[in-house]
């Protein structure tokens, strides 16, 4: 019997061995010839790796729509730095921080460049419509709302979802949406300091139903009814990035709520969003301004329809390429726990500000926006600021134009006047590639290092 036993425990081993093998083999196989199998997809993974393999020293970046120079890409090199490979610094160059470019999250995007990348067929998408004869991709949707559902900024239930070529279409369609079935001229506004473009962009598309009429703090202490109105409320603002409210109240006042910024990165989350017309983008979420991708949650179903009208008029919905493209960045940014983006991005914010706050402390001159420590939902811990901008002034009586005091110093901000605010303030972005922001933190200690 004990003798049987062995003969049948070696038996029963030898033959799980050599299933292992079978399968170790077949699996390694099977994989070999999927990679074989792969047929049109091939060149054109083999041409994207070969551009990104090219090397710009840490200072530049190779694109396959870029130049091409004996049919090898040119690198694009980063402010400040030149030559064929970007190896050269170039030394009195300015530092640049006017634009509010997301490149800070560019690291991230080459940490998961397998995971990110998408390859488009050539007959991806053709027609001008979805399966279900929309503009809009279902399971986009579907992953737009668990990235809220993570970051626990928003509630989504009970609203309705518009896709936009940007936030930038969006809030014009949501103006068009709150005005277009008012009897009397919507007046709209926001408070100062406020983003440009709204005013802008309502001055460029105005109509019979809307004009611009500037600052909603000013509305509020000189009318005693503001009639019918609608307000954009930037919250975390542009440029201070503090949190915020409507100004306005009653009932022919109308909010939109431009949520750009409004994610763990820049700011605590104190509780989820819940207003009638919220509008983000990916241009700061994933840092993909490029892309053109935002959208809206909004609570009425007459200014949904409205929004999605517009979106068809002008444009018959947003790119089936960008929505795409969007699809694989939110993969990515849901991938494992889906807080991985946020903490990334928060310790690179919270790591600029602290840097520029320290510089800025030791100045007579200078001073930035306060923004207090506050509890955060998303890290469920009381936590302190990470700006998008800093909000810089000039204290000197004589510093009247702070841009230009910067200027002296080979810094370009944005003139505070932009914002309908005083020209003692300058907005400087902290958005941009570490070779900016490592730069613009050189200018300002060389600044303040001065002031003695
Ligand atoms: N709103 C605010 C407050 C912004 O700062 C920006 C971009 N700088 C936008 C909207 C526009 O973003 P998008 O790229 O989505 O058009």
């Amino acid at each position: 019997m004990a003798k049987f036993k062995g003969f049948s425990f070696g038996v029963f081993f030898v033959g799980s061995i050599a299933l292992n093998i079978f399968f170790l083999t077949n699996n390694l196989c099977a994989g070999h010839v999927n990679k074989q199998q792969l047929s049109w997809s091939q060149r054109a993974a083999a041409e994207a790796e070969a551009v990104a393999s090219v090397s710009c020293s840490g200072h530049g970046i190779t694109y396959l729509d870029g130049l091409f120079l004996d049919e090898k890409p040119v690198c694009e090199c980063n402010s400040c730095y030149g030559g064929p490979t970007c190896s050269h610094f170039l030394p009195d160059c300015v530092a640049d921080a006017d634009s509010g470019d997301p490149l800070f999250l560019e690291p991230f995007w080459m940490q998961h460049a397998e995971s990110s990348a998408v390859l488009v067929a050539g007959w991806h998408r053709m027609s001008y419509v979805f399966a279900d004869q929309s503009y809009m991709s279902q399971v986009l949707q579907n992953h737009i709302l668990k990235v809220h559902s993570i970051a626990r900024n928003a509630i989504t239930k009970g609203k309705y979802l518009v896709f936009g070529g940007g936030s930038t279409q969006l809030l014009s369609a949501a103006v068009f949406a709150l005005s277009l079935n008012s009897s009397s001229l919507a007046r709209v506004v926001a408070a100062s300091p406020y983003y440009p473009v709204y005013k802008t962009q309502t001055d460029f598309f105005e109509t019979a139903h809307f004009e611009f009429q500037g600052d909603a703090l000013l509305m509020k202490r000189t009318s005693n009814s503001t009639g019918n109105a609608i307000e954009f409320v930037t919250s975390p603002n542009n440029p201070d990035g503090l949190l915020r409210k409507a100004v306005l109240q009653g009932s022919s006042v109308n909010a939109i709520y431009d949520h750009a910024y409004y994610w763990p990165h820049f700011t605590a989350i104190p509780a989820p969003a819940d207003e009638d017309v919220m509008i983000f983008t990916i241009s700061k979420l994933t840092g993909h301004a490029g892309s053109r991708f935002g959208w809206a949650l909004v609570k009425d179903e007459d200014v949904y329809l409205n929004m999605l009208k517009y979106m068809q008029l002008a444009e018959l919905g947003v790119s089936r390429d960008t929505q795409l493209r969007a699809l694989q960045l939110l993969k990515v940014v849901l991938e494992g726990d889906g807080r991985e983006i946020f903490h990334f991005a928060y310790e690179k914010m919270r790591d600029r500000w602290e840097k520029i706050s320290q510089i800025v402390s030791l100045s007579n001159r200078y001073t930035i926006q306060d923004i207090p420590p506050q509890y955060c939902n998303f890290f469920e811990k009381v936590r302190g600021p990470s700006p998008a901008y800093v909000w810089l002034k000039c204290e000197r009586e004589e510093d009247t134009n702070c841009n230009a005091v910067l200027r002296g110093a080979n810094i370009i901000g944005r003139l505070g006047s932009l914002f309908n605010a005083s020209d003692r303030y300058v907005r400087l972005s902290l958005l941009k590639r570490d070779d900016d922001f490592n730069l613009l933190l050189y200018r300002l200690k060389e600044l303040v290092s001065k002031e003695g």
